[in-house]
């Protein structure tokens, strides 16, 4: 099956007859044996050593999670991915495999909340972590140290939507040899390919619109082809034998997944490759109703601000229409003073109030007190959290019924 020759979902749907099929098994079965027995010892000796493919033992490589690790990179156009538990363990696996203690690294400061902590708790462990707006590359440039071995960004942020200058932060790496990690999670490979803009490594986290039915929890991290391993400072010897494009997965395989053990597991990849199938079509459905139910908020004189990357008046809108198919489903808005956001939220019918993203159904949550609460007023407010913003991650119901719903409790 030539890859080039279809569109997206064809790509998906087709990419498990790809390999081998297995008793005709249209979908990949679930192999849940950890460990995988050969008849010649010679053999298990050669996989051990490389020299021929094959599984081994379910924490290094799993063929359930193989066929979702191919289709990943299908979706992203790269040249390899590996998967992990959850996409904290993939991001996780950044910190664990490639760096080390007297590394600089630049990051927005518009970023996913756990990963705002995790480089905190980087922070302390020896790694320097400059926060940036990473809305516009001057920032970026203004700290790169010598030491700068990442610059990482999410595509659209959680929750506020900021936009990163996505392709100027690449065109800068691409100049000074840095490696570009973009979490691509927002906008999920459908909406955008982060190579597209010069990213070496891509995140998404699984569990959100790519597995798309908040039934598993996975992250990924795939490599681009575009990053010159050969040059990057810390890839032990054994890796450095491989073809350069090889290296840092290999040594992300070996450092991060086997000695830190954050292994997906089959029935986890499997709900998540079925989801899969179906991530252009939700895209495309939780996109437009959240398009939809943006402008009707913003139309209305008892919402102080929203904030979505698809209305004119949002500050990165033009490199959204240029960059993104859609802009995605998540938005974030602030009621004005004289209602209660809990109010608010307790009046909403469809929209459930509840900590995560990309699900089929509608999703709030206020934010400053619940996934922002840890960090504190004066952190929150200097990445543009108000205490009453709301996050909705929009899901596929109608349209009609979502906008009904969000209005009756404005006029509650
Ligand atoms: C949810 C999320 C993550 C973490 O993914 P988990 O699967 O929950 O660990 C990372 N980045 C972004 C942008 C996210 O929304």
């Amino acid at each position: 099956m030539s890859d080039t020759k279809y569109g997206f979902t064809t790509t998906i749907l087709h990419n498990d007859r790809s390999k081998s099929i297995e008793q005709g098994s249209l979908h990949k079965p679930v192999h849940t044996s950890v460990a995988f027995g050969y008849n010649d010892a010679r053999q298990l000796a050669s996989v051990f050593q490389g020299k021929e493919p094959g599984f081994r033992y379910g924490r290094q490589g799993n063929p359930t999670v193989s066929a979702l690790e191919d289709k990943v990179t299908k979706m992203e156009d790269g040249v390899g991915t590996l998967c992990f538990a959850t996409g904290m363990g993939a991001i996780g696996a950044l910190f664990q495999a490639l760096l080390k203690s007297g590394d600089h690294i630049v990051s927005s400061s518009f970023l996913f909340g756990n990963t705002n902590s995790l480089w905190q708790t980087v922070a302390g462990q020896g790694v320097d972590v400059a926060f940036v707006d990473a809305t516009d590359v001057a920032n970026v440039e203004a700290v790169l140290t010598a030491a700068t071995r990442m610059v990482f960004v999410e595509t659209i942020a959680n929750p506020r939507t900021q936009v990163a200058d996505l392709a100027r932060i690449g065109q800068l790496c691409r100049e000074r040899g840095i490696l570009y990690v973009v979490d691509n999670t927002m906008t999920t490979p459908y909406l955008f390919r982060p190579k597209a803009v010069g990213a070496g490594l891509v995140v998404n986290s699984l569990t959100k619109s790519i597995g798309g039915h908040g039934n598993a929890l996975g992250g990924a991290l795939t490599d681009t082809g575009l990053f010159d391993w050969s040059a990057y400072p810390h890839i032990a010897p054994n890796f450095r034998k491989q073809p350069s494009q090889a290296q840092g997965l290999a040594q992300l395989r070996a450092k991060a997944l086997r000695d830190f053990g954050a292994a997906l597991g089959p029935e986890a990849a499997h709900h998540i490759a079925v989801g899969a199938e179906t991530l252009a079509l939700r895209m495309d459905r939780t996109s437009s109703n959240a398009l939809a139910l943006a402008q009707m908020l913003e139309a209305d004189e008892r919402v102080a601000a929203v904030h979505y990357p698809g209305l004119a008046s949002h500050p990165q809108h033009g490199i959204t229409s240029e960059l993104f198919r859609a802009a995605g489903s998540l938005l974030s808005f602030e009621l004005v003073d004289s209602i209660d956001p809990f109010d608010y939220l307790n009046r909403l019918q469809l929209g459930i109030p509840a900590s995560n993203l990309g699900d089929t159904r509608t999703l709030v949550i206020p934010v400053a007190h619940t996934i922002f609460f840890e960090m504190g007023a004066e952190r929150r407010a200097s990445m543009g959290i108000a205490e009453s913003l709301i996050r909705v991650s929009v899901g596929i119901e109608d349209t009609d019924d979502l906008l009904a719903d969000f209005r009756q409790a404005l006029d509650a």
